[in-house]
């Protein structure tokens, strides 16, 4: 790592607003953060297992607070049918209250009368946590009901969750255009930072893809093979590949979708200045399990009754080579099965490279993440985005409905 996205950044200016260029004294500000968190323990037990994402939030919170405001926060936690009381935000804003400087106070609801004298109630620099917004069914079908509600609460609105930016839901997209509209510190920083790799990059721009879905990665694939100088592909992914090259792939993970992207790839490689280079050798097991049958190959053909877990050592030390003497690096996806630890080797070879470089390193992607925390990796990688897909979709070059909504600088 060198800091080195800070100097790129540079050479980009924000599209949008900020709350720095907004006076928000007095007011009331609703700021949508992703505190979609992992949780641990039951009942009055259940605690924030991970708050990264919340910590995240705290520049732009507390920015906020010593302007002067009164903030609203609002999130959305897993995936709630119908209003489960597991997914509350009540140990949300538990860990919040004991990372902030002022009082947390957590309402009962998103919206309704009672959440409005919670508001009515609040002095400059309070900080109310609304409750789980996918507890109202609108959220996601992004209705303008739940999204008028909303604006009923405040003042001014402000994006703070990159994590969610690719989703046109109710608190990502509609509210914003009810009201005064801004980014968040967060935002502009992910923002800034994703967009200046496709602008202009320090070189060689290295991008290493992996993790287990090809879908998920073909439009990035695509899109740096006329960027980036060289891709390197690990992970389940490169069976789809293999398979599209007709190699056999045993019991490997291969999406029928995946061949076809895979495919398409390889020919749209063939044409561009960007190398595109696959395993060449394996970690195979016979089962997807910590305690399987395990083989290292010579090669990457995949007998029946053997699955591909992890890229070989050989392929593995050849990518930290690459990721050494790159300017840029961006890495998204495992290598392997790295959650079982004896396909994990690559993963952490690679995830020392990336962390290792002189080179500005940019890390995305849910697992991937949670890989360089395991390893004690991510302090020193220039940039941790705190979104999976809307890292890849931003990265991709598609647009995202929660930054497009707000006002433009
Ligand atoms: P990220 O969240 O970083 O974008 P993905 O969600 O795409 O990554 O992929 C992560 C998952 O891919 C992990 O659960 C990992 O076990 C799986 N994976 C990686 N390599 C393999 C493999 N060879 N076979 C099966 N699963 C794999
Ligand atoms: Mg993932």
């Amino acid at each position: 790592m060198s800091g080195g996205a800070g100097t790129s950044q540079r050479t980009l200016t924000f599209p949008k607003k900020t709350v720095r260029d907004v006076d928000v004294s007095g007011k009331r500000v609703l700021v949508r953060v992703d505190f979609n968190v992992p949780l641990e323990g039951e009942g009055s037990d259940r605690r924030v297992a991970d708050d990264t994402r919340i910590r995240a939030a705290l520049p732009t919170i507390e920015y906020l607070r010593g302007q002067g405001a009164r903030v609203l926060l609002v999130s959305h936690l897993g995936r709630p049918q119908d209003r489960e009381p597991e997914l509350s935000m009540a140990p949300v804003a538990k860990r919040l209250d004991e990372l902030t400087a002022g009082r947390v106070v957590q309402a009962s609801a998103v919206f309704g009368d009672e959440v409005e004298r919670d508001v009515g109630r609040m002095l400059v620099g309070d900080v109310l946590l609304l409750e789980n917004s996918r507890y109202e069914p609108g959220e996601i079908k992004n209705d303008p009901q739940l999204a008028a509600e909303l604006a009923k609460l405040a003042d001014g609105y402000v994006n703070d969750a990159f994590g969610t930016a690719h989703r046109a839901h109710a608190t990502t997209e509609g509210v914003a255009r009810l009201l005064p509209s801004v980014a968040g510190l967060l935002l502009e920083r992910e923002v800034t930072i994703l967009s200046s790799l496709l602008v202009d990059p320090e070189r060689p721009f290295c991008v290493i893809l992996g993790g287990a879905k090809v879908a998920d990665k073909a439009g990035v694939i695509e899109r740096f093979l006329e960027i980036a100088d060289s891709i390197l592909i690990g992970g389940a992914i490169c069976f789809s590949f293999f398979r599209a090259q007709g190699i056999a792939t045993g019991d490997s993970l291969v999406e029928d979708q995946g061949v076809e992207l895979a495919r398409r790839a390889l020919e749209r490689a063939k044409g561009s200045n960007c190398r595109l280079t696959l395993p060449s050798d394996l970690v195979i097991g016979d089962r997807f399990a910590a305690d399987a049958e395990i083989r290292t190959i010579e090669g990457v053909e995949v007998l029946e009754g053997w699955m591909g877990l992890d890229i070989g050592p050989a392929t593995a030390s050849g990518y930290a080579d690459e990721i050494g003497k790159s300017g840029t690096v961006l890495w998204s996806g495992p290598m392997g099965a790295f959650e079982l630890p004896p396909f994990a080797a690559a993963t952490r070879t690679v995830a020392q490279a990336v962390a290792a470089t002189a080179g500005t390193s940019v890390v995305g992607g849910g697992d991937s993440v949670a890989a360089l925390e395991q390893f004690g990796l991510a302090d020193r990688v220039d940039h941790v985005s705190t979104g999976g897909g809307a890292s890849l979709e931003l990265l991709e070059g598609k647009s995202l409905p929660g930054l497009e909504a707000l006002a433009d600088a």
